[in-house]
């Protein structure tokens, strides 16, 4: 047995094809983004397709560009044509990574695609997905999205049974334990579950061999994952459902938490559970903002929800306005819906450049001074002299708030009222959002009051926990709250809690 072996494979990275024994990853990381701050950063985008036949690479290609919103660090594509696996990721966005050259290589009847945001490991190429292990004949690529609050247990079980480790991902801790199982003679569909009986947090995965497309999602379903079929009906899996319309893919339906879809090249799809107790918990926060408006959630769109949270934030924090504008573009739905609401005219104010996205070039200090101007221009003739409602998702450490605010104020806002569409964020994430330590989090340590003048707006009013799960027109069992009430639904273990709930330790 050679545990950490495996078979030739094709792998290329960094326009190149590189034919190796291992799978090492080569390249350079490139320089670090120069993005403006952008306080809340989604773990990770996935999506694979069981198509023989079909240009399948390109398929993913256009189908990680639909959820490029899920993760800008990296990205990458895994293709298996019969026994050989091509595959490429690199740092930077979809279409900084791929091109026509690296597409066309990328042959195969099925493919595995992934944009990353870090939460575990650094932004390094040797942390970007797909992953690759393999034991004997058999080779597994997997990309994941989620977190898992035992990540560090389960990476030293797996070294003491001798396993070595490439990257600091719980992506590969997961794609390990699927080999330990296929050790312990386990077929792959057995693997598979015994594997993920093992993992906690949350985690919605695609993985693939060559035969089999498969989708796991944690039995809390914190992330979304979804089942689609192409015109042909072959079926592909997404984090949401922007990638299979992207495609020209049908929804078909989510996949359940705690089940394990397998899929065959002559698209047979067999479902199981892989524990026993079942009780999702969505995210709440992928209706507020991670996902993208046009995605849906039980039949309905994003946006239904969004426009939903800004209707109950008019009527619990009335304000008399001239105009309701958005903090573009994740703000917007819920500006709308509180204009509606309000029988107040919405207008745009802050015009986006939709252009900026990530960059290379890091901006001259006198640019950086300009802050938030690389992104939002204001409206002036909109702006000057009224009274402005300005609705935005969230504050998290109340700095872009802060900044937008002197933006309005600058263009001769009279009043400004900021209207924050989800409750005050006060609890660090643990299932795969970037939020480290209640240290980042201003309403963690201050009172509506205090934020209000931190970015001197004439108010704020946050919706209330009630009326966000009013909002949704469903139970709040659904849902994972954790970030605005402090109430994990996955048991962390203590040495997470000790390094991210240090505010309140100390206070
Ligand atoms: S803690 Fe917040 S961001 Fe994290 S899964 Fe729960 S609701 Fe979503």
């Amino acid at each position: 047995m050679d545990i950490n072996a495996q078979s030739e494979v094709i792998i290329t990275h960094n326009h190149q094809t590189l034919v190796s024994e291992e799978a090492e990853i080569y390249g350079s990381a490139k320089a670090e983004s120069s993005s403006l701050e952008h306080a809340w950063k989604e773990a990770c985008g996935v999506f694979g397709i069981m198509a023989p036949g079909e240009d399948v690479a390109r398929l993913a290609f256009f189908a990680l560009y639909a959820l490029q919103h899920r993760g800008q660090e990296s990205c990458g594509i895994a293709t298996f044509s019969n026994d050989n696996v091509f595959w490429h990721k690199d740092l930077g966005l979809v279409s900084q990574v791929f091109n026509e050259e690296i597409l066309a290589k990328l042959s195969g009847d099925v493919a595995v695609g992934h944009t990353r945001y870090s939460t575990t490991g650094s932004n390094s190429v040797c942390n970007a997905q797909p992953i690759l292990v393999a034991y004997k004949d058999i080779k597994i690529v997997l990309a994941h999205n989620g977190n898992l609050v035992n990540a560090t247990e389960l990476r030293n079980y797996l070294i003491l049974k001798g396993y070595k480790f490439e990257s600091a991902t719980d992506s590969e801790v997961m794609a390990k334990l699927i080999v330990l199982e296929l050790n312990n003679k386990n077929d792959l569909k057995s693997a598979i579950k015994e594997a993920f009986k093992k993992c906690k947090g949350a985690y919605s995965v695609v993985l693939a061999t060559k035969d089999n497309l498969v989708a796991v999602r944690d039995p809390d379903g914190v992330r979304p994952l979804c089942i689609g079929t192409t015109i042909k009906n072959q079926h592909v899996i997404a984090s949401e459902t922007c990638a299979l319309d992207i495609i020209g893919a049908s929804y078909k339906r989510e996949v359940a938490p705690g089940e394990i879809v397998f899929i065959t090249r002559d698209q047979k799809l067999d479902s199981s559970l892989f524990v026993s107790e079942i009780k999702p918990h969505h995210c709440i926060f992928e209706l507020i903002y991670f996902s993208r408006p046009d995605s849906t959630f039980k039949g309905l769109s994003i946006y239904h929800f969004r426009k939903e949270l800004g209707r109950q934030l008019a009527r619990e924090a009335p304000v008399d306005a001239d105009y309701v504008i958005s903090v573009p573009d994740s703000g917007t739905p819920a500006a709308i819906g509180f204009a509606e609401e309000s029988k107040l005219p919405f207008s745009e104010g802050l015009i986006k450049n939709r252009y900026v996205g990530r960059t290379f070039i890091q901006p001259s200090q006198m640019l950086r001074e300009l802050g938030i101007r690389l992104k939002l221009n204001p409206l002036r003739d909109i702006i000057a002299g009224k009274k402005i409602v300005v609705v935005d998702d969230s504050i998290v450490r109340g700095n872009t708030s802060r900044k937008i605010v002197k933006l309005l104020r600058d263009s001769g806002a009279k009043e400004i009222h900021m209207r924050i569409s989800s409750p005050p964020v006060q609890w660090p994430c643990f299932y795969g959002i970037d939020i480290d330590s209640r240290d980042q989090l201003i309403a963690a340590k201050n009172s509506v009051d205090e934020i209000t003048k931190f970015i001197e707006a004439d108010t704020l009013k946050y919706i209330s926990h009630e009326g966000m799960i009013k909002s949704t027109g469903l139970s709040q069992d659904t849902f994972c709250t954790a970030c605005f009430s402090g109430k994990y639904p996955i048991e962390i273990p203590q040495e997470l809690e000790g390094a991210k709930l240090r505010y309140e330790k100390a206070t």
